[in-house]
């Protein structure tokens, strides 16, 4: 047998990533997921993996998203016995991530419980949680940190050295060197792609040229909006709406967008550029997923360092802001008068504090709701976004007559021109192979295109379960 790539998730699809790197001597995971979708289905195949998890000799975790980190428990419960690498600011916001992850399995099933016993006759399946509490403080013991540019030998014979990925952070994409029977092969695998300027990150890396580059493909036929206008037009909407008087809510997912808003805004606020606004950061996941920004200034790019490095503060923390703790506080901003931004989460407005916030402004013409994120079919969000005339907010109706403003340039995955312009830094020649994984048919297809157009030879659209050799 020879060097094989494959997946078992995250290939023809964009949730539950795994991904192997498999030799005569050694099988390495990279990330492992959860599949998101529709109920019993999705559950099922979650519950079960489908390959022998003793069998895997270490694991490596690009970064912490969910869909990338959130089957890991599994991994452990089935009887895979090794190390997990990851770098020091992902395994921080993967704990965050996977507790948040068994508290939220754990009510959804005391809910579903409840509402059985109420009524008996109900159908309807209910999921037993996947993992608690504990599971997750056992899988955290696995975790061994790696640092960006340090290589180190995970399994017999692969050596892995970390890439700034420059999608969330802590997250890389990851370069193998696998040595069988005397020949060393270079794999590299994207982890989810990030862009160019996006606020505190840095840039995406260069590994150096693999012999086969695995290459996450989300949008590979889309186009974003240009990052840089975000910073003008997130400015003037605060500008405009608090000389209405009014208050710009902002949902936002917790981890991620929600620091990225707040980078925006304390720039916007040391240039002048806004009022002298409060803001406002009401969601208990936010506010640990702040500190754990504040906590790894390695990951910052340049601009982050120099912006904020010289007044001494965290690019997080600044005179208006207030990081609400208690419901208490929480309640007590429905009393709140004259202008003031308030970002909360969950980010497509399906649950948690947001939804108050909403209920209380969404009336006033006066306020904005300010959409930075991608909001789901079926979501408040997006009936929010789409400027519908009256939303459902805890089953009462309400008549939508706050501004709606939609900032499309938030992704943190590369569209296909900076796939493209990512990958003309390698060598047509060198780079023997690349294949395509955690995107759907259509943008694999399209992708594919644009890489052979740009020169780019075998490029191969990856299937569920199906073995590359890599040569
Ligand atoms: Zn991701």
């Amino acid at each position: 047998m020879a060097t094989e790539i494959y997946s078992w998730g995250g290939a023809e699809e964009v949730t539950g990533s795994k991904h192997f790197v498999h030799t005569p001597r050694a099988l390495v995971q990279i990330d492992c997921g959860m599949f998101q979708g529709r109920r019993q289905e999705t559950y099922e195949k979650n519950l079960s993996l489908p390959y022998d998890c003793e069998e895997v000799s270490a694991c490596v975790l690009t970064h912490a998203h969910f869909d990338h980190s959130g089957n890991l428990p599994s991994l452990a419960r089935d009887g895979f016995k090794g190390k997990i690498y990851a770098t020091p600011a992902t395994i921080d916001i993967a704990r965050l991530i996977l507790h948040d992850s068994a508290h939220i399995q754990a009510s959804d099933h005391a809910y579903a419980l409840r509402r059985k016993r109420k009524n008996p006759k109900r159908k309807g399946f209910i999921p037993e949680p996947l993992y608690d509490f504990e599971d997750v403080d056992r899988l955290m013991d696995r975790f061994e940190p790696l640092r960006y540019r340090e290589t180190k030998e995970i399994a017999p014979g692969i050596l892995l050295t970390f890439y700034d990925a420059g999608h969330i952070l802590g997250s890389a994409s990851a370069y193998f060197e696998v040595e069988e029977g005397g020949i060393t092969r270079k794999i590299v695998f994207s982890g989810d792609l990030g862009r160019k300027n996006l606020p505190i990150l840095r840039d995406p890396q260069h590994p150096p040229v693999p012999d086969a580059f695995v290459c996450e493909s989300t949008y590979g036929n889309r186009l974003h909006d240009d990052i840089q206008q975000v910073d003008r037009e997130m400015g003037e909407v605060i500008s405009e709406t608090a000389a209405r008087g009014g208050k710009v809510i902002i949902p936002a997912f917790a981890v991620g967008r929600t620091q990225e808003i707040l980078y925006c805004i304390h720039l916007l606020s040391d240039r002048g550029k806004i009022p002298p606004v409060p803001v406002f950061v009401d969601s208990p996941m936010a506010s640990k997923a702040t500190s754990i920004f504040t906590r790894h200034p390695e990951c910052y790019d340049q601009e982050t360092r120099d912006a904020f490095g010289a007044h001494a503060t965290n690019p997080f923390g600044f005179e208006q802001l207030t990081i609400i703790r208690t419901v208490e506080e929480s309640k007590n901003l429905n009393n709140l008068d004259g202008p003031a931004i308030i970002i909360s989460a969950s980010g497509m407005a399906e649950s948690g504090r947001i939804l108050h916030h909403l209920m209380n402004n969404i009336e006033d013409p006066r306020n904005t709701i300010l959409v930075v994120g991608y909001m789901a079919q079926h979501t408040l969000g997006r009936r929010i976004a789409d400027r519908n005339e009256k939303v459902k907010i805890f089953g009462e109706e309400h008549r939508l007559r706050a501004r709606v403003k939609i900032l499309n340039a938030f992704s943190a995955h590369a569209d296909y021109n900076e796939i493209r312009d990512y990958m003309n830094h390698y060598s047509r020649k060198e780079l023997r192979d690349i294949f395509l994984v955690h995107g759907e048919l259509e943008p694999k297809k399209h992708l594919a295109g644009v890489l052979e157009d740009a020169g780019f030879r075998n490029v191969t659209p990856a299937r569920l379960g199906e073995r590359y050799r890599i040569e």
